[in-house]
């Protein structure tokens, strides 16, 4: 039962009543958020011996892998494609689904390099965290978080079907994303100015035999010509065959201007994200010849969410840091991913690569080439994530991974893809666990001997 405040006839408030809430679990480590990035932290922290709880408010694991149908994920070799950067979970994870014969893998190139069945990797991430000896709570969201006396964080309370329960550990891991576990437990976060738009991808089917029955068929230009009313604004579509059948997903809907760490706007960009994806569907199935075999398959589970909130933390890693290549003695991963900013309004998508040159692909379709910076003999192969940035300001025994990580504008364009914040959830992890074993704060371990333990673990430590 709920109370109005008794001030206020018109309540812009209820008071709850307070009462006792169960501790459902206990144990060393919380992994706030599935993801990949989340079960890669988990993974890592329970092959190390330590107790783990993986904390899912979607029914499977994955994160925008599964539940968004981005199931393509970039090359592990260093932006000239000579030698590997990338290794351990995130590795270990394509092997375990190329022994499935479930992986397309492309050429090398810096577009998408791996492709897979988004269900399948769900399936893998369950039996990985099942190996593991992990406790997954699925359709449990992070509600709220409690510090202690010393200002340590002590328990997430989530909410699920059994109601409202907390989870008590020693150490925390936010791979929510959206940074709701550091929000919660009241550690600096910023939105940026110009977040980058969320969008909702499909999986259709139909595609390769539009492409066989229609000579010139391209969805990119059906779905943008401006002579259809219905057709979305101008912008950016890519799709991807996946294994097997002719079912592609597809990326083109943009919901500009949305911040999906608010509710409202959240509930608004899905819907608007579906209406994108229904139109697209139809200007197919009625403006091109044999278009009413083109069938939309599957929506996904949650609207793909390019950016939200950030932590702060010890350092914010700089595009300048990414495109210089600068080596971090606390380096606990290696990336190649360009730099790849989508606009915020709609003006387009920026690509820059650590040669030098800039790609402007703009909102009509045109693509400029320009340079920022001029050429040289020398370009750094790779780029590396340095620890600092995933330990919040402040923190005691918290860490953050994936896309909440502290970076600016152009670093968070390249470090975002999910080879780049598997590896951050795979050190987050490990880190997690040595804070705990050394009995120091997050922000003082040895990251010489996290490093040590994560090149045990396989992943790559230059
Ligand atoms: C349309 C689109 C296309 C992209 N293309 C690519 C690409 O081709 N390749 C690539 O590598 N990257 C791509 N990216 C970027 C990449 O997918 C994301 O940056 C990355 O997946 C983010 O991972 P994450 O683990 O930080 O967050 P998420 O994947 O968002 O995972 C967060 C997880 O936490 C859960 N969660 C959130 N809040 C709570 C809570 N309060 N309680 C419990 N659980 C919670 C969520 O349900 C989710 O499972 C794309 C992104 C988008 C949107």
């Amino acid at each position: 039962m709920f109370e109005l405040n008794a001030s206020q006839t018109s309540p812009s408030s209820i008071r709850e009543p307070a009462r006792d809430v169960p501790v459902c679990h206990d144990c060393d480590i919380v992994v706030a958020g599935g993801s990949t990035t989340g079960v890669f932290a988990a993974v890592a922290a329970a092959r190390l011996g330590a107790r783990v709880a993986v904390i899912e408010q979607l029914g499977m694991l994955g994160g925008t892998a599964t539940a968004s149908f981005v199931c393509v994920w970039h090359t592990l070799l260093d932006a000239a494609f000579s030698k590997p950067v990338i290794a351990g979970l995130v590795a270990e994870t394509l092997s375990r689904l190329r022994r499935r014969n479930v992986l397309i893998e492309r050429p090398p190139s810096p577009h998408l390099h791996f492709i897979f069945p988004p269900a399948e990797l769900a399936i893998e991430l369950d039996r990985m965290v099942a190996e593991a000896g992990i406790r997954v709570f699925l359709h449990a969201r992070c509600a709220a978080a409690v510090k202690n006396d010393a200002g340590r964080a002590h328990a997430v309370i989530i909410e699920d079907k059994s109601g409202r329960r907390a989870i008590t550990a020693r150490a925390f891991v936010d791979a929510t994303g959206d940074g709701d576990l550091v929000h919660q437990l009241g550690f600096e976060t910023r939105t940026a100015a110009h977040l980058q738009p969320p969008t909702s991808c499909a999986l259709v089917q139909g595609l390769d035999e539009l492409g066989r029955q229609t000579q010139g068929f391209s969805l990119n230009k059906v779905v943008f010509d401006p002579k259809y009313p219905q057709a979305l604004r101008p912008g950016f579509l890519w799709h991807a065959r996946l294994p097997g059948a002719d079912v592609h997903m597809v990326a083109g809907t943009r919901v500009h201007g949305a911040d999906c760490s608010d509710a409202g706007q959240l509930t608004a960009a899905e819907i608007e994200g579906r209406r994108q994806i229904a139109a697209m569907i139809d200007l197919v199935r009625k403006n091109v010849p044999g278009g009413d075999q083109f069938a939309l398959v599957a929506l996904p589970a949650r609207i793909g969410i390019r950016e939200t909130r950030h932590a702060v933390c010890l350092h914010q890693l700089a595009e300048k840091e990414v495109l210089d290549g600068t080596r971090f003695t606390d380096a606990i991963g290696n990336g190649s991913y360009r730099v790849d900013v989508h606009s915020s309004n709609g003006d387009g998508l920026v690509f820059r690569y650590l040669d030098g040159r800039e790609e402007y692909h703009t909102a009509d379709g045109r693509h400029e080439e320009r340079r920022w910076r001029p050429a040289s003999e020398a370009n750094p192969a790779f780029y590396q994530i340095p620890y600092r940035s995933l330990v919040p300001r402040g923190a005691e025994n918290v860490l953050v991974a994936g896309r909440c990580i502290d970076a600016d504008e152009g670093a968070f364009g390249a470090v975002r893809v999910m080879v780049n914040t598997g590896q951050m959830g795979h050190a987050a992890g490990v880190a997690a666990w040595l804070s705990l074993h050394s009995a120091r704060p997050v922000g003082a371990i040895d990251t010489a001997k996290l490093r040590g333990l994560l090149a045990q673990q396989g992943a790559f430590v230059l």
